[in-house]
């Protein structure tokens, strides 16, 4: 079925040439901003145990009710001048932020997955931008990363496997193998975290790795494979390194705790944004 997709979509981006590509850019970066609102409202409303569907957007100062023309992604915010209608406050820009920068992620996976030939990966590839942007923006403001979030991602990730096994390296595997190897792989992932975990508890008597940390490795591991959570690992380890230095030099002393999921989301995301140039190079 993805080959038939895939191919559809090929035959029409080379009918219409440049044209094409700059639409189906276009319109991923629309879908991305989407997405990215979709994100925020997660990210607001999981931790706190309120359905993601109702009570419809409102203000969280003066409770008043979003209308059509404010809620949409990035230019609702620009219209308001970052003022909530209501009450006048400024919105926090960190909405907008996130907006823009899961509509630039996803603009730049779905221009590299029509160079790469096979435009529907960009799928998986967008499923873990908003994992990440999720999981790291929740680590961020309350240190968790909810199960919801990591689970649905593991979930999401066999089920991209078993539609998409040619998105999957190596790419000639039937569904029911990439299934099976993309299991493998969150089973993996997830010894080797819990490992790492219980070696913390036992040496340190301290986490070492967070659990939730854990289960978002795994989620990464669904999609990327085994190599991609080990870069991510390794990626966004160097990153909290250069961070806590540098906030160490601010504060005149280290940190002791800090939310390691960003990193790791930083260290998925730029797997991705590489993996994707790497692809390009090698079918050159
Ligand atoms: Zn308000």
């Amino acid at each position: 079925m993805l080959d038939f997709w895939n191919g559809r979509i090929l035959e029409w981006l080379d009918l219409y040439g440049s044209t094409a590509v700059v639409l189906w850019c276009f319109w991923s970066f629309v879908l991305g901003a989407c997405f990215g609102s979709f994100t925020t409202a997660c990210v607001w409303r999981i931790p706190r145990g309120i359905s993601i569907v109702w009570p419809p957007s409102s203000c969280p100062k003066c409770g008043h009710r979003l209308g059509a023309s404010e809620n949409i992604p990035i230019l609702g915010w620009l219209l308001l001048r970052g003022r909530c209608k209501g009450c006048g406050l400024p919105i926090s820009p960190r909405y907008v932020l996130i907006e823009l920068a899961t509509a630039l992620l996803f603009t730049v996976t779905a221009y590299s997955a029509v160079l790469c030939r096979l435009p529907l990966s960009v799928i998986p590839a967008w499923c873990l931008i908003v994992l990440c942007i999720g999981s790291a923006c929740t680590d961020c403001e309350l240190r968790i990363i909810p199960d919801k979030f990591t689970c649905s991602g593991m979930i999401l990730a066999l089920l991209c496997a078993f539609l998409f096994p040619s998105t999957k390296m190596p790419s000639n595997m039937t569904p029911l193998f990439a299934l099976t190897y993309t299991f493998a792989q969150i089973a993996a992932v997830g010894l080797f975290g819990y490992s790492a975990w219980y070696a913390g508890k036992l040496l340190f008597h301290r986490e070492a790795l967070g659990r939730g940390d854990v289960k978002f490795l795994m989620a990464i591991a669904g999609f990327t494979s085994v190599f991609g959570a080990l870069v991510a690992i390794l990626t966004g380890s160097l990153l909290a390194l250069l961070w806590l230095l540098c906030d160490a030099v601010k504060r005149g002393r280290l940190r002791r705790k800090f939310a390691y999921g960003p990193f790791l989301a930083a260290g998925a995301l730029l797997w991705l944004l590489f993996r994707g140039i790497g692809m390009r190079l090698l079918l050159k």
